[in-house]
């Protein structure tokens, strides 16, 4: 069962315009540094099938939903008795046609070993990810929706819509956001 540890509504620090962000419990990166040890606890925090009735009405009023944590895609790597409830929140929050935001500490190779099918119904989803443990020696607290330099923004190729094949991509669009060149769903 996947646990958050709270919603924030109306957030204008993660990800363009205003946001829900939701904040998922569980994080096995264990950065040293984390300012969210808090988060670490896969079982800390409510459930997030008690939060639903509040997450549809509250993404609403936003421009788009952040995922954050702790790290939101723990389960895929932990917990795969969890990944179904993390595929149908992407899926639900798709339909309203919001734009997702991931943060996560797996770097862009990690993800590429997730199972093809898993991969894809969660990538699909996805619009873009902040990926990349948090490393202390690389803090800067001037970069754009990141921690530490060696994180970096991507976005999934518009070839993991195709649902039969893994010939994805993950577009490294870290530049372009630094530039002011992206326009933001
Ligand atoms: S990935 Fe994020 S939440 Fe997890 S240990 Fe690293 S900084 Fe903390």
């Amino acid at each position: 069962m996947l646990r958050l540890k709270e919603l924030i509504n109306y957030d204008t620090n993660n990800g363009p315009g205003m946001r829900l962000s939701i904040w998922f419990s569980g994080c096995t990166n264990h950065c040293p540094g984390c300012w969210a040890k808090d988060t670490w606890d896969y079982y800390h925090g409510v459930p997030l099938r008690d939060k639903i009735p509040d997450i549809n009405a509250l993404m609403d009023v936003n421009d788009g939903v952040s995922l954050l944590g702790g790290d939101p895609l723990c389960c895929v790597f932990n917990h795969p008795e969890d990944v179904g409830e993390l595929v149908r929140l992407l899926e639900d929050i798709k339909a309203r046609d919001k734009s997702i935001w991931v943060w996560t500490g797996y770097t862009v190779n990690e993800l590429y070993t997730i199972p093809t099918s898993i991969f894809n119904q969660i990538f699909g989803n996805i619009d873009y990810l902040v990926v990349g443990r948090f490393i202390q020696e690389k803090r800067d607290l001037t970069l754009k929706w990141r921690g530490s330099s060696n994180q970096r923004i991507v976005r999934p190729s518009p070839v993991t819509k195709d649902k039969a094949f893994r010939n994805h991509i993950f577009l490294d669009v870290t530049d372009k956001c630094d530039n002011g060149e992206l326009d933001w769903e």
